[in-house]
């Protein structure tokens, strides 16, 4: 588990004044990874590190002379068009790069010049996917997620009763995940009116969000080599926000009695920023279950995960929809929780992942399933913020909303404050509803 370091001084400030404003994302004590160029230009993606208002071009870093030994090779490994070699270097490269990237972007470096000409402005970039996403697995980690829609169907037994054994997961698909602004089209599938005896193909009529953190793998583990919990973190890169769109009507007909399955493949959105655990290191926060509740096997635990497993990210789900957009108005905030209240961590689903000797890939992709707070207001789906449909949002400007509409566009964003240390943040994850096609 990283522990603080000079990296995470709250006294540090960049030569860079945007990456000092009380509400950037990106001071230097974050410094997370992205795949980006300049818009509009036939340039390749290389990886960058955000900074302020600006990004760190590692392509064009790893090239100046001012980075030695491993973090030169993590640069380097980071200046290609995916991610994927970067994440398998391991914590020690990706923590040299940071220590030598603080260094370098402080007040009073003396390489600042030569720096700040590997900067592109963010406003002047765009974003792919930070690496090739060989698969991707959804967990379902809030236990008031679950409770909450385990509600609508079963109101006298909410939570099946492995929830508080096992983490529950299913895998995903990786071809249809794209990174913030993605736009698609409502998918079409088939669908079972409650009064219908047959199903019939049609647009999605219940299109949701699912608020969800993403975790990242580095280091891979050989097929057939278990994953320990004491070392699952050395195998998680970083986390980035995850909107895991749902069509729920699709689901319902389709997931009895296996699992998810095109009510989930059509889109996944990922914020073009991965925070990597070491830049998470100050808001490391105790694992605890209800006195009441079953301990974890012994497999899923251990003095460090109990001491600081839970991360304390703040999070939130915003919504704009056409009619806002085209009159100028902000997105307004549907709910809020936090990572803290999920009721398994990430180092469990790594080690769970991997106790029947399944082989994790650098880039592959972890959701940790909907998060949800303990409030009804704190819902991370519109499932559960309308009760399932039947309890209509209301906007501000007077539109409402059971579920989500052509045109609208969802925004989730984290950050971490509190404590005596720089607050950091996630950036923001995007996408937006576009018409369906056609039936086929
Ligand atoms: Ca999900």
């Amino acid at each position: 588990m990283p522990t603080l370091n000079e990296t995470h001084d709250p006294a540090l400030q960049s030569w860079l004044e945007t990456a000092n404003l009380p509400d950037t994302d990106f001071p230097i004590q974050n410094l997370p990874f992205g795949v980006f160029r300049v818009a509009g230009t036939e340039e390749h993606f290389r990886g960058g590190v955000a900074i302020g208002d600006s990004i760190v071009d590692l392509h064009a870093l790893s090239e100046t002379g001012l980075l030695s030994g491993p973090a030169h090779e993590a640069a380097q490994a980071g200046a290609l068009p995916e991610l994927n070699a970067l994440m398998a270097l391991g914590p020690r490269a990706w923590s040299a790069l940071r220590l030598a990237l603080s260094r370098l972007l402080r007040r009073g470096a003396p390489e600042a010049s030569a720096v700040r000409a590997c900067l592109v402005t963010q406003v002047d970039a765009e974003y792919r996917l930070p690496c090739r996403i060989h698969d991707f697995t959804d967990f379902y980690t809030s236990i008031h997620h679950a409770t909450a829609v385990g509600s609508l169907f079963r109101p006298d037994n909410p939570l099946l009763p492995n929830y508080k054994w096992v983490p529950i997961g299913y895998h995903g698909r990786a071809s249809s995940i794209g990174v913030s602004g993605q736009a698609f089209h409502r998918p079409v599938g088939q669908t079972k009116a409650p009064d219908s005896d047959t199903p019939a193909l049609t647009p999605c009529r219940r299109l949701d969000y699912e608020l969800e953190m993403g975790v990242f793998i580095g280091p891979g583990n050989p097929l057939g080599t278990p994953v320990p919990i004491g070392d699952a973190e050395d195998h998680v890169f970083g986390i980035c926000l995850l909107n895991d769109w749902s069509a729920r009507d699709i689901q319902a007909w389709e997931s009895q009695p296996l699992g998810p399955f095109l009510a989930k493949s059509f889109a996944s959105t990922v914020s073009p920023w991965v925070v990597t655990l070491e830049a998470l290191a100050p808001w490391r926060r105790p694992f605890r279950r209800p006195a009441v509740d079953p301990q974890p096997l012994p497999y899923l635990s251990s003095p460090a995960n109990s001491a600081e497993g839970a991360f304390d990210i703040r999070l939130e789900v915003l919504l704009q929809t056409e009619a806002m957009r085209s009159r100028g108005e902000a997105p307004v905030s549907l709910s809020r929780s936090n990572f803290r209240d999920s009721y398994w961590t990430v180092a469990q689903l790594v080690t769970h992942h991997s106790v029947n000797g399944c082989n994790l890939q650098p880039g592959d992709l972890m959701g940790s399933g909907t998060q949800s707070g303990p409030e009804p207001e704190a819902g991370g789906s519109i499932l559960e913020l309308t009760r399932g449909g039947k309890q209509p949002i209301s906007l501000p400007n007077g539109e409402t909303r059971t579920f989500l509409e052509d045109g609208d566009t969802v925004i989730l964003r984290g950050h971490c404050e509190g404590g005596d240390a720089v607050p950091i943040g996630f950036g923001e994850v995007r996408g937006t509803v576009l018409p369906a096609h056609s039936p086929v």
